[in-house]
């Protein structure tokens, strides 16, 4: 597994407005270690999904780089959306299958499919599945291709807390399991700290980075919401433009 460079110098759209360019992203680097779950927290609007895109290539608009230590060809990207994205036509199965080479990884879709408590749904429909589900189906979607470095676009706005937090649960599992790297985009700061062995802020636009912190709670103690609390509540006291942030 390779270290990711990411070194986006600019990114800019074409204003919406017609006039001009709406410079996105400005002067952003940082790096994913092998095998690291990081969090990228920032507000609404400062080129979160912008950067996403980016670095799963389905946007090559702009000036930089995204370098992986042993050439990009060599990283397999999984990207789970805001948005689940199922096909309506296709079952549980059929959705997850469609990510992979025909009739490949059937074991590891079971095992997948059994950790996230979806065996029992597999013929279903997407149509009959409740929105926590439909996460955890592009969850399974997602890992199924074993991915090198998963990209997620705040998968979990508008799941319930206690579904969110067992989905969270399972995603942490499966990471264990199979180390790979992941960037976790989020607006949540408690969820970010609960997940992630590092977090990076991104101010406001014009969009900068604005600081980096390890979180060093063990493992075991995530699922304690007041070790949880406790690490926010320092972070913010320290960090007057983190609490400006959010
Ligand atoms: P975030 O995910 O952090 O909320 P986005 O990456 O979606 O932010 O957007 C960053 C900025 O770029 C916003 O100002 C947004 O309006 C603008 N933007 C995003 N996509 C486009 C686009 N396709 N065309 C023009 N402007 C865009
Ligand atoms: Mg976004």
């Amino acid at each position: 597994m390779s270290h990711i460079h990411i070194d986006i110098r600019k990114k800019t759209y074409p204003a919406r407005d017609g006039s001009g360019e709406h410079l996105a992203i400005r002067d952003l680097h940082f790096e994913l270690a092998a095998g690291e779950f990081v969090c990228l927290v920032g507000p609404s609007g400062c080129g979160k999904t912008t950067l996403l895109n980016l670095i799963a290539g389905l946007d090559r608009h702009f000036e930089g780089s995204i370098r992986a230590d042993e050439g990009a060809a060599t990283l397999r990207i999984a990207y789970m959306f805001q948005n689940p994205r199922l096909l309506p036509w296709r079952t549980v199965r059929e959705n997850i299958q469609l990510a992979l080479p025909k009739g490949e990884g059937r074991e590891w879709v079971d095992h997948l499919l059994e950790v996230m408590g979806l065996t029992a749904s597999q013929n279903q429909y997407p149509q009959r599945l409740s929105l926590g589900m439909s996460r955890r189906v592009a969850l399974v979607r997602a890992f199924a291709i074993r991915p090198s470095l998963l990209l997620m676009d705040e998968p979990l706005v508008s799941v319930d807390a206690p579904t969110a937090r067992r989905i969270r649960q399972l995603l942490v599992r499966v990471w264990q399991e199979r180390p790979h790297s992941v960037l976790f985009v989020t607006h949540d700061l408690r969820e970010a700290i609960a997940l992630a062995d590092r977090l990076i802020f991104l101010s406001a636009p014009p969009t900068a980075l604005l600081h980096e912190v390890t979180v060093d709670i063990p493992r075991g103690e995530r699922e304690d919401e007041t070790a949880v609390e406790a690490f926010r509540r320092r972070l913010i006291g320290e960090h007057q433009q983190i609490r400006d942030l959010l």
